[in-house]
């Protein structure tokens, strides 16, 4: 089959390349290429209202399963709702359009053993050729990053009666405190369908499956919710970037190949979350007036690098939360933040603080001991090499 892109790894970074390539640029034929039997793995993709743009809004609108007006917190010392829309997009929904658009050009149950800026090898050594191959096979590991986790387990549960929700519950902090800063997160799908998730910040990424299973349970039980079901479980652990060497990532493998989602460390530094960053790459990418290989490598990491040095900040406070509180007392820097005007947590969640805002996080009584909030944000080394972008470096 000819291609101009092969996109290699089906999941959400590649798949919405392939949609808005074929929006944007009918003529160029993509070529999708994943692993497992199906496209776009287990997932439920949430992000906030202000992350997108009106426009990218409109250009994702066919896959979004569900959207609210608000959400809400809770912690020990206060709960807060945020009149501040949120949205899902689902496997299932990112599937069928993919599926649509792409036809026989989406070609899961495809393992690819090897790949260079121009050409991909197959497990039965079956070779294709195009002028741009994008990898795009997910999270690439530790590396030269010094990372915490944000790990989780879902469920989706159907009730016996209406749960009595009208919108997310993005953090139920309120819960007993285990391997870090635990909260509970739901979203409700239905009036009897819900999806919670039993998520840690924690140091490592190992998930203790049976524990999260019953800390659902238990939560259930507290919020008056009978189970009748349990319909479906994802799960997940997210990087958390406390600092490290963007450029030695990159360096690391696959020279000349550009790259796509996690792949190319454009997600969320403090969330681990890929999908605006996975609009905007889409976007991008699309709109390039040069398709091949060269250029989209360093539009790629052109962005990765800008990510990268727009998430300053935000690595600063993932080393005072994971560096500076004591694990079980982490909820109180997020208890702290989330009383902070709206449209400043919007622009947090956007990656898109202003100075102001910056000096605004860091204002107020610190939620941690000041000795160690200020070695972790003077010495962001510690624990791993040096942040050559935080020590002034090339970054
Ligand atoms: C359960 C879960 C929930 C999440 N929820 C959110 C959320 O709510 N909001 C948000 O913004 N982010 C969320 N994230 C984080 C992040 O957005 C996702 O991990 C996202 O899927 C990353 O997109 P990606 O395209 O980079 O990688 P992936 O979606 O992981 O896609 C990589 C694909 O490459 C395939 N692949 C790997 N190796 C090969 C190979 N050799 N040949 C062919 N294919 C290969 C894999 O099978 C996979 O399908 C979540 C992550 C998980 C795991």
């Amino acid at each position: 089959m000819r291609a101009d892109v092969i996109l290699v790894g089906g999941g959400l970074a590649n798949s919405l390349i392939a949609l808005r390539l074929r929006t944007l640029r009918p003529e160029v034929e993509p070529l999708l290429l994943e692993r497992d039997e199906q496209l776009g793995g287990r997932h439920t993709w949430s992000f906030h209202a202000d992350d997108l743009t009106a426009e990218q809004h409109a250009w994702v609108a066919p896959l979004v399963a569900c959207s609210w007006p608000r959400h809400e917190v809770r912690f020990p010392a206060f709960s807060r709702r945020l009149e501040r829309g949120y949205l899902s997009i689902t496997s299932d929904r990112l599937r069928a359009v993919v599926g649509e658009a792409l036809g026989a050009r989406a070609r899961p149950g495809i393992e690819v053993a090897g790949l260079s800026e121009s050409e991909v090898v197959l497990r039965d050594g079956t070779r294709f050729r195009a002028s741009a191959v994008i990898d795009g096979r997910g999270d690439p590991g530790r590396g030269p990053l010094d990372l915490g986790f944000q790990k989780f387990l879902g469920q989706v549960l159907v009730l016996e009666a209406a749960h009595g929700l009208d919108g997310p519950i993005l953090m139920d902090a309120t819960v007993p405190q285990a391997d870090g800063f635990r909260f509970l997160y739901t979203l409700p799908f239905g009036d009897r369908r819900l999806l919670v998730e039993d998520t840690r910040y924690s140091d490592t990424p190992a998930l203790a499956k049976e524990e999260a299973r019953r800390g659902i349970e238990a939560y259930a039980r507290t919020q008056g919710w009978h189970v009748r079901a349990v319909e479906g479980e994802e799960e997940g652990s997210l990087p958390i970037i406390l600092s490290g060497d963007i450029e030695a990532l990159w360096d690391a493998s696959g020279p000349g190949v550009p790259r796509s989602g996690m792949r190319a460390a454009l997600f969320h530094p403090t969330t681990g979350y890929s999908l605006p960053e996975a609009v905007r790459l889409a976007d991008a990418i699309a709109t390039s007036a040069d398709l091949r290989s060269p250029a989209l490598y360093a539009l790629t990491r052109g962005r990765s690098r800008e990510a990268w040095r727009r998430g300053r900040f935000f690595r600063l406070l993932n080393r005072m939360l994971y560096r500076a509180a004591e694990p079980e007392r982490r909820y109180r820097v997020l208890e702290h933040f989330y009383r902070l005007p709206e449209p400043l947590v919007g622009r947090f969640y956007a990656g898109r603080l202003t100075w102001r805002d910056k000096i605004r996080v860091l204002s107020g009584r610190p939620p941690v001991p000041v000795g160690r909030a200020i070695v972790a944000l003077l010495a962001p080394g510690m624990r791993a090499r040096p942040d050559v972008s935080e020590t002034g470096g090339r970054t």
